[in-house]
């Protein structure tokens, strides 16, 4: 995919994650403090208006990338906002000079976004995060690199829904869902399905 299709994508990925805010905002009603559906979708409001403005130009599919995770990082806040502007933006800048996304690259953006997460964020597997949906994502997406996108995202994308829902059986160590304790346990992390449903939305506008 050349940069308008993949503008074209994540177009239909924000309108996506946009219509999902009333699914996000309830998970999050139950574990946290009912904000993360509102967070996206403001932030995936902003992305939608920046990608259909007519001046908007990116260089490569890195740059890309990057204006898309400072979008979100500069118009969603919460842990959210920077978690995934973070992701975005690193994972867009690692693949700086890229004009065509293919699995390799999708590969790249993913496990060099999970470093710069964590980072920026200390969450390891297991710690009922948005990176047990992304640790999951990125090792699918190593598996599958040679393969073509198109085949390679539901995979990816069923790796993440895998991860998100494991999350259920967790116990916090983040956010307000820590002060739960045990009483976390049976309840999806908000932001492992947000991460789940980008991948999920990006793999439908592909297999549609
Ligand atoms: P807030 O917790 O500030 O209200 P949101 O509700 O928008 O922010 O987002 C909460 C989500 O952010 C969580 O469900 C979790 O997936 C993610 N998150 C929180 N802290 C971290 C972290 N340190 N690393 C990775 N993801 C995190
Ligand atoms: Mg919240
Ligand atoms: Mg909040």
């Amino acid at each position: 995919m050349n940069v308008a299709q993949t503008k074209a994508m994540m177009l239909y990925t924000a309108e996506k994650m946009v219509e999902s805010e009333p699914t996000l905002t309830a998970l999050d009603q139950v574990i946290g403090d009912g904000d993360h559906g509102i967070g996206m979708q403001r932030g995936f409001a902003a992305v939608m208006v920046q990608l259909q403005d007519p001046a908007f130009h990116a260089n490569d599919i890195g740059d890309f990338f990057t204006q898309v995770g400072t979008k979100l990082m500069t118009s969603m806040g919460g842990a959210s906002g920077a978690i995934f502007g973070t992701l975005f933006r690193a994972g867009g800048k690692s693949i700086t000079g890229e004009m065509t996304l293919n699995s390799n690259v999708l590969c790249k953006l993913l496990n060099d976004g999970w470093q710069a997460v964590y980072l920026r964020g200390n969450a390891k597997p297991g710690d009922k995060t948005m990176v047990d949906a992304l640790a999951a994502a990125a090792e699918t997406a190593q598996k599958t690199q040679d393969e073509p996108l198109k085949q390679a995202l539901p995979q990816i994308a069923k790796a993440a829904m895998d991860g998100a829902e494991q999350t259920k059986q967790m116990i916090a160590v983040f956010g307000r869902a820590k002060n739960l304790g045990e009483r976390a346990i049976g309840h999806v992390d908000p932001g492992s399905v947000s991460m789940a449903y980008i991948l999920q939305y990006m793999s439908d506008y592909l297999n549609q």
